[in-house]
């Protein structure tokens, strides 16, 4: 099997001198040439056919000893030169300075069927940006990133995607809960993969030490390989550059706020030019509707990438993406009413992705406060997000009683909802009834539609977690499980209704279900 390379990323931009893994500060350079850790006894735990196919493979050759060989970082894959990608970063508001990939190394590009793919190890040992790190991954979080970004993608929402998950054999010693509990875990890697995999730190990291050369460099190449239609570089095609990248961080947002998604990490450097979702660590998505729900335990605290948070931390992200662009368009202006467009065009977009999950099609100005009227009680009491609108989606005209009844499944604790509250939720449901009278569509052609924005299969944590406990045992035939399971979210699967249920109790407060933290 041949794969069809074609760097451009190193090719065309410029590269560290010094050519060891030693960590240190890297100046005037994209990238920095590395090389993989070579692991001690690699195992293949799963493949994606669907991203084998996608990059020009086939699944024999997904089998074979190479295969093995190339995606643990055994060996190097022929005229190719591994690398780690230089980027800075604001993390939980302040400037970090140089982080850079400290645990992932590029392989190298391919080209297939016009579509760029570059492919990335995460997990395969150190590199100059690695700090304090030890530049592994353990296979607890990389289980939980390889199924979540196929999760995602099967969701509808842009994300990375992943190739295939490799037990590397290692031992890696992590302290999990910060409490001085260090304990050795399994290995792993990830091959995940993205036309690229440029952050907004990657941008800061040339402006930070104005190396404006360099920033234009990094620009220009963005444009012509990602925004060519935004035409040569030049001030306006900057702009323009700025513009989409709003845009598109934009559109992922709304896409997170709709299946109830919380990254977690939402630092400048895990956030993608290409408005992707990248970096999978403590992320989740929700079980009860909350907006102030957080899986991070690093951030319980002030909780500044709750669920409630994300739309505003993607705006104060794009500013610090404005501030390290600026001295290629020198004028402030352009950006700020970019930046003021955000949020312009963020209260149009969610007012009808909502509607969308409710099954609204006409734009009514009353929709609004109808919305914020569901969201107050889903706030109000412990209801489960998924559920709730899945149920919905069953919701025929003339139903009140019987509407409530329909989502009442969605509550985590039944028994005691209070009598005020029920009757709150009636009289939603009346509303809600009165709002389809305006409505064309049936009641079957409204439930299709709902069900192709409402998921009925998210990767609940604890689901994850089993995953991961059996993994732990040598059993990986969950992974396979929810990896077939997770790739068709919005259909009916009679076989998987074992799925579409709440978190159980035991889950709740449960390490790795109801919290996470960032050591992975
Ligand atoms: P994250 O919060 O996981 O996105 O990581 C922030 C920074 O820390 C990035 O530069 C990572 O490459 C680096 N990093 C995280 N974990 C490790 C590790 N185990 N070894 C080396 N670098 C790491
Ligand atoms: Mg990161």
């Amino acid at each position: 099997m041949q794969l069809h390379i074609d760097n451009s990323f190193i090719d065309e931009l410029p590269a560290d001198a010094v050519t060891d893994n030693h960590v240190r500060q890297v100046f005037e350079a994209a990238f920095s040439y590395v090389n993989p850790k070579v692991p001690k006894q690699p195992k293949l735990l799963h493949v994606s056919p669907e991203m084998i196919e996608a990059v020009g493979l086939n699944l024999e050759y997904a089998n074979s000893k190479q295969f093995l060989e190339v995606f643990s970082g055994t060996s190097v894959y022929q005229n190719t030169k591994p690398y780690a990608m230089a980027y800075a970063g604001h993390q939980f508001g302040s400037w970090a300075g140089q982080l850079g990939d400290g645990r992932a190394i590029n392989l190298f590009e391919v080209l297939h069927n016009q579509q760029r793919w570059a492919l990335q190890l995460k997990g395969a040992g150190k590199t100059p940006y690695s700090r304090q790190g030890d530049g592994l991954a353990v296979l607890r979080s990389s289980i939980r990133e390889y199924l979540c970004s196929e999760a995602m993608y099967h969701l509808g929402v842009p994300t990375t995607r992943a190739l295939c998950l490799i037990e590397t054999g290692d031992d890696v010693l992590r302290d999990m809960l910060y409490d001085g509990n260090a304990n050795y875990e399994k290995g792993a890697i990830v091959c995940r993969l993205a036309p690229s995999f440029i952050r907004f730190g990657n941008f800061e990291f040339f402006a930070a030490r104005q190396d404006y050369k360099n920033l234009k460099k990094l620009t220009d190449y963005t444009i012509n390989h990602f925004y060519p239609h935004l035409g040569s570089p030049s001030k306006e095609s900057y702009k323009k550059f700025f513009e989409e990248v709003k845009q598109r961080t934009l559109k992922m947002i709304i896409d997170w706020q709709r299946v109830g998604f919380v990254h977690g990490v939402m630092n400048t450097d895990n956030m993608s030019i290409l408005g992707l979702t990248i970096d999978y660590g403590p992320c989740g998505w929700l079980e009860g509707f909350e907006y102030n729900w957080t899986p991070n335990t690093t951030d319980a605290e002030n909780k500044r990438y709750r669920y409630g948070n994300q739309p505003n931390i993607a705006l104060w992200n794009l500013l610090q993406l404005a501030n390290a662009l600026y001295p290629l368009v020198e004028a402030t202006k352009p950006f700020e009413n970019i930046l003021n467009q955000y949020k312009i065009d963020f209260e149009v977009d969610y007012l009808n992705m909502m509607r969308s999950k409710i099954g609204l099609v006409q734009q009514l100005e009353t929709d609004a406060d109808l919305i914020t009227r569901l969201e107050a009680l889903l706030l109000k009491y412990e209801t489960d997000m998924t559920i709730f609108f899945r149920k919905l989606c069953h919701y025929q005209k003339g139903m009140t009683t019987e509407g409530f009844d329909l989502i009442s499944e969605a509550f985590y604790n039944v028994e005691g909802l209070p009598e005020t509250l029920k009757m709150a939720w009636l009289n939603w449901f009346g509303d809600y009834n009165h709002r389809l009278q305006m409505e064309t569509a049936n009641d079957t052609q409204r439930s299709e539609a709902m069900k192709r924005v409402n998921p009925k299969y998210v990767l609940r944590n604890y689901m994850a977690q089993l995953a991961i406990d059996a993994a732990n045992v040598g059993n990986y035939e969950l992974i396979d499980e929810l990896f077939q399971l997770l790739k068709k979210p919005y259909q009916e699967q009679p076989e998987n209704e074992k799925w579409f249920a709440k978190r159980p109790e035991w889950a709740r407060h449960k390490v790795g279900c109801s919290m996470l933290s960032c050591s992975s």
